[in-house]
């Protein structure tokens, strides 16, 4: 589903963001992205939401590479990733239904099918009965929630998520990892930028730790365990 080859991002200033990285995420997997602040993680998100383009490299969604996407084609490339943030971004003077709706609505689609997808939304998120009040009449989780169900209104295949859970307490967070999860069961792919290590141990899910825009060195002791489980396997077929 993502294919990111030799990436290096530059910003203006002469900062390198990324450096040479290469990393593949598969259809169907739920990965996290680690690191510590600065060490590329919403950089390479923005990559794969075409809110940035590479320096040099190939970063390639769904078999469609990046380099390609015309500025036009960009929204029509956009409507096929979910994209959550950690600030909601949601549009305060507004009901949560109109927030919901606002990718079908400048998609175009009408008003009739609109409202079937925005309740099917809502009701993944267990918002259903919140669909007329304003977002801040609901609580920091919910309003998550609520950018969650406008990420995935239009039943994207890809879900890309920077600190989803940065606001919220660990029972929340929790909470929206596990309707992320849900997500993940019926098929969707999602890449989650988030270093709340504990949480993301819970999920048991594959993790691809950053640093300085590479790729994290395994720790030292990760090196030694391989090495000792080399070392039994050869010495098995060496009789040793
Ligand atoms: P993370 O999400 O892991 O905190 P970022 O991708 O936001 O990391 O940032 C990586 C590095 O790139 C940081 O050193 C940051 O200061 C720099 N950076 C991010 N965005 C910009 C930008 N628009 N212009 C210049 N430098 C930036």
């Amino acid at each position: 589903m993502i294919r990111i080859e030799d990436v290096t991002k530059r910003y203006p200033g002469g900062h390198d963001a990324l450096r040479g990285l290469s990393l593949h995420v598969d259809k169907g997997e739920m990965v996290f992205v680690t690191g510590h602040s600065g060490a590329g993680k919403s950089t390479l998100l923005r990559l794969i939401a075409l809110i940035e383009r590479p320096t040099s490299g190939q970063v390639i969604v769904d078999g469609q590479n990046t380099r390609r996407v015309t500025r036009r084609r960009i929204p029509a490339y956009r409507r096929q990733i979910g994209m959550v943030f950690q600030d909601h971004k949601l549009l305060y003077d507004r009901p949560v239904f109109d927030n919901v709706a606002l990718p079908l609505v400048i998609a175009g689609v009408g008003h009739r099918e609109a409202a079937r997808k925005v309740r099917a939304a809502l009701d993944q998120v267990s918002l259903l009965h919140k669909e007329k009040q304003a977002p801040e009449t609901l609580s920091s989780g919910e309003q998550q929630r609520v950018g969650i169900a406008r990420a995935i209104v239009s039943r994207p295949k890809l879900l890309i998520a920077d600190e989803p859970t940065g606001n919220l307490d660990p029972d929340l967070s929790l909470e929206v990892m596990r309707i992320f999860r849900r997500f993940n069961e019926v098929g969707v792919t999602l890449l989650i930028a988030s270093h709340d290590i504990a949480l993301i141990d819970q999920l048991g899910c594959r993790r691809i730790a950053l640093e300085n825009g590479t790729l994290q060195v395994e720790e030292e002791e990760d090196v030694v365990a391989e090495y000792v489980e080399r070392f039994q396997t050869d010495g098995e077929r060496w009789h040793l």
